[in-house]
């Protein structure tokens, strides 16, 4: 009997791609795979980085700077240039993979002064600026895929056949559309041995329109081409072990957790453990298909799988704790807000219409108050937006905000219908001098929330990681 082949989607980040040595680990790990007969596709984020700068550029060119866009053009060619060469030997593939950068870069340019000519960027021309990332990272990963003799071809998200609605910015993809056209142009790369190399984050509405997935969308490019594939699983390929009981970064002693199930991990994702797209699990969960979280520069461990009944195994009821930074909490008060039918609902209905996202709420039983987080970036025209609907109406009397603050965020399936946690939480908290300005507890009862000054989140980080005793899961 034929022996069945297995297909992966694998996806590297920013980090695994930052410079041509780490492209030279990719291709390798790409190599080791295929030599196994998996038939792989790769997705690729931005060099590390790079995202951020595009973000920066398209601000400066809005305010007219039309002398830095070419400043900022000519160093983008330099530093993917220098990348090409580190990555790939072959003087003839280098040649290819510089053309194509200088080509990209060069339309990349022209957009820019468009938008320094009009002086204005809307959420369509943003994702296409956006876009550009990927778009000069894949044909270096393709280069150096050849440079090791592996048949392999560049796409972007839209030519790979991922159809989004036109929420810019935020896109989300259209699955059924998707699939069929992800598997008309990627089955027969794969069933020729050819290892498709696909942009991550970047996708097209249905009339080819260039949108993004959000920050972080790599990671959902991977899902959705897994389940419009039906691959076997996804490797999700960074620069740590794989989900870890806290940011490896605040706290040395962070420990890798070997298993998840899909809800404990969707709770970690929204709570930015991994910053991974909060999203991106929600096409395997339905389709079952195991995530694999794995280390480029560790690529023996087995890293952190995501799967059906994959508990993480821990007596401990918490088993993770993360830090949201970039918050910004609001409070709206209002005796008139107490039993008033609707008064939420108006506030909800506000915040909704301007595309203004919630990320935790807490409200007193005496209803006079609500708390709410939301993005910080989100924070004047959040303002603003409540400001002209609610003051001044009879139901709101003040709106307060503050923008040092941060969510923190301890996790774990056992938490639920568990006593005390949330007790044990709080009195490290007060012992250790961590003032709580907030707190919620989402009804899955998988997670508590709370949050407290920026400048403390560490500490609150550290203290909980301590009192769970979570180095020794
Ligand atoms: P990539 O560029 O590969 O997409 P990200 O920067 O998005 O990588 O995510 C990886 C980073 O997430 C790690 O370097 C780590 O610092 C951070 N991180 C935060 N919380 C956790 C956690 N609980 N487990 C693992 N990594 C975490
Ligand atoms: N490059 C994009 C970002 O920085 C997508 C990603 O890396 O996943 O958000
Ligand atoms: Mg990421």
């Amino acid at each position: 009997m034929k022996k069945r082949v297995k297909k992966i989607v694998m996806k590297f980040g920013g980090t695994s791609v930052a410079t041509g040595r780490n492209i030279r680990r990719v291709a390798k790990i790409v190599a080791n795979s295929v030599k196994k007969d998996h038939r792989v596709v790769v997705v690729v984020s931005a060099l590390a980085g790079i995202t951020n700068q595009l973000v920066e550029e398209a601000e400066q060119a809005k305010k007219k700077n039309e002398k830095q866009i070419q400043e900022f053009a000519r160093k983008l060619v330099e530093k993917h240039v220098a990348t090409v060469k580190e990555a790939i030997d072959n003087k003839s593939i280098q040649k290819e993979a510089e053309y194509v950068i200088k080509k990209t870069v060069s339309e990349l340019e022209k957009v820019l002064t468009g938008i320094c000519y009009v002086g204005e960027i809307t959420p369509k021309s943003r994702d296409y600026v956006l876009s550009f990332g990927e778009r000069l990272s894949a044909p270096i990963i393709w280069g150096a895929l050849r440079d090791i003799k592996l048949k392999t071809q560049y796409l972007t998200g839209k030519e790979s056949g991922i159809v989004t609605d036109e929420n810019f910015g935020e896109a989300r993809p259209l699955m059924n559309v998707t699939t069929h056209q992800a598997k008309g142009r990627l089955e027969p790369l794969l069933e020729k041995n050819v290892v498709p190399v696909v942009t991550g984050y970047i996708a097209a509405t249905q009339d080819g329109v260039v949108t993004t997935l959000g920050r972080g969308g790599s990671d959902y490019t991977a899902t959705i081409l897994s389940v419009a594939l039906s691959v076997d699983e996804v490797w999700i390929w960074t620069d740590v072990d794989g989900i870890m009981t806290t940011d490896p970064k605040t706290v040395k002693s962070a420990k890798k957790l070997p298993q998840l199930s899909y809800g404990e991990a969707v709770e970690m994702a929204i709570f930015g453990a991994k910053a991974m797209h909060p999203s991106a699990l929600e096409p395997v969960i339905e389709a079952h298909i195991p995530v694999r979280i794995r280390n480029v520069f560790n690529p023996e461990n087995h890293g952190t799988l995501i799967a059906d009944g994959q508990e993480a195994k821990s007596k401990e009821v918490v088993k993770a704790v993360a830090m949201i930074r970039d918050v910004a909490m609001i409070n709206i008060k209002g005796a008139a807000m107490v039993g008033a039918p609707g008064s939420y609902s108006k506030v909800f209905d506000v915040l909704g219409k301007n595309k203004i996202n919630i990320m935790m709420i807490s409200a007193a039983v005496s209803e006079a108050n609500i708390s709410l987080i939301i993005r910080r970036n989100l924070l004047g025209r959040t303002l603003s937006t409540l400001e002209i609907a609610l003051l001044g109406r009879g139901l709101v009397s003040e709106i307060t905000s503050e923008d040092d603050v941060c969510v923190i965020a301890a996790m774990g399936a056992n938490m639920k219908g568990t006593l005390g946690v949330a007790s044990r939480i709080f009195t490290a908290m007060a012992q250790n001098g961590i003032n709580i300005r907030m707190i919620a507890q989402g009804s899955s009862e998988l997670n508590i929330s709370f949050v407290v000054k920026e400048k403390d989140g560490e500490a609150a980080v550290r203290v909980i990681h301590e009192e769970f005793k979570l180095d020794q899961i």
